[in-house]
């Protein structure tokens, strides 16, 4: 066994509920602010989650409900930057928590001298002060889509955390709720945890070292507490 030196948290829907009651509204609100009749409700936001990106996601859609494809795009790329400000405003409003059992999970692994990293593809602008007023300054390397532009299932953003912190794959874990987190972690070759969530409950999430209904699940505490306890035998 070798020791865990670093967690490495996806954001969204990992750590924080924030699809249904923060992404999903923003975009609409964005919509809305545009003059357009579109609006995702939570079934149709669930399929669209399986389109990685906002711009993809709004590309996607502006194509299927009849808009040409350059005019989809444009749209898309024009209506991302206030889609982004009205998501920043909801998480500074305090709108996006933490799911249950992070706040627990991120004190034990502090506690035991575990470093806590971030990869995410979401953009740059919400994620920091998300990740300030849910869980304080507890992470070390936060990596965004901002930097990263390759949106997962690439492991780009997983690589680039890995390579800032010198971190060996082997001495690392992910936390992921979703397929493409899932595959992204798994093509850096990282085990891989994941905590599903409502949205990706029908998931493959085959490829990962252990499936759990959320952070809070038995499985997911033990698991992380054998691995704990194994450590710190070894240092004795
Ligand atoms: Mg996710």
């Amino acid at each position: 066994m070798t020791r865990l030196e670093a967690v490495i948290f996806d954001v969204d829907g990992t750590l924080v509920d924030s699809e249904r009651d923060g992404h999903r509204v923003a975009f609409n609100a964005a919509f809305a602010e545009a003059g357009l009749p579109d609006r995702w409700d939570v079934d149709c936001y669930g399929q669209l989650l399986k389109i990685a990106g906002g711009t993809h996601r709004m590309t996607y859609w502006f194509e299927s409900t009849g808009r040409p494809p350059a005019h989809a795009r444009e749209l898309a790329e024009r209506l991302h930057p206030s889609k982004t400000r009205i998501m920043r405003r909801l998480v500074e409003d305090g709108q996006i928590r933490p799911r249950p059992g992070a706040r627990q999970l991120i004190e034990q692994l502090t506690e035991h001298g575990v470093a806590l990293h971030v990869a995410t593809t979401g953009t740059r602008a919400w994620v920091e002060p998300l990740l300030r007023n849910a869980f304080g300054d507890v992470f070390d390397t936060v990596v965004t889509g901002t930097e990263v532009p390759d949106l997962k299932p690439s492991p780009a953003v997983y690589l680039e955390v890995l390579a800032r912190t010198g971190c060996a794959p082997e001495h690392a874990v992910a936390v992921e709720d979703s397929a493409n987190g899932v595959l992204a972690a798994t093509a850096a070759r990282l085990r891989c945890v994941a905590a599903q969530n409502a949205y990706t409950r029908s998931h493959d999430l085959s490829a990962a070292t252990l499936v759990a209904d959320g952070l809070d699940d038995p499985e997911l505490v033990s698991w992380f507490d054998t691995r704990l306890a194994e450590d710190q035998r070894l240092e004795r």
